[in-house]
């Protein structure tokens, strides 16, 4: 069974990430809260890692959780992520929270991917940021090595 715990060291960096990214000002003027959480799961969708996840708490949970987003990173399949990519791994999560405003209500929802990642995302970094895209190549040559290490 998956254990989801806080982490405070994705706490901090989703922090300064939020305080210092400009795309991501609309976090800092709201009032919304982001729980950062560490996952013991090895998620994997459609055979590929799966490194983290941006969830809204449904407004019936908010009685027992006390925030409005979760961003939960899968810790092992991020392993062997440099702290640039951990940075921009949580910059793609936090580009999923979405806020509309009303006068002085706020609303808020999931942003989906405007292409397969955040446009922002690909054009600072490149498509292959997540050091995944040499990974499929081999696996297509039927030479993928297990440990998904970087090229
Ligand atoms: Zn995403």
């Amino acid at each position: 069974m998956e254990n989801r715990y806080i982490n405070e060291d994705y706490a901090l960096l989703g922090a300064e990430m939020i305080r210092t990214e400009p795309s991501l000002q609309h976090i800092l003027d709201s009032q919304a809260t982001i729980v950062f959480l560490s996952s013991d799961c090895e998620k994997r969708s459609n055979g590929r890692l799966v490194y983290a996840q941006c969830e809204r708490v449904p407004w019936k949970w908010k009685w027992a959780v006390p925030c409005d987003f979760t961003v939960t990173v899968f810790d092992a399949n991020v392993a062997r992520f440099t702290d640039e990519q951990m940075r921009i791994l949580l910059l793609h999560e936090l580009l999923h929270v979405g806020i509309d405003r009303d006068g002085n209500e706020e609303r808020y929802f999931l942003v989906p991917h405007d292409v397969e990642d955040f446009r922002e995302v690909i054009d600072r970094f490149g498509l292959e940021w997540n050091g995944q895209a040499g990974k499929a190549k081999r696996a297509r040559r039927g030479s993928a090595r297990p440990d998904g290490a970087r090229e």
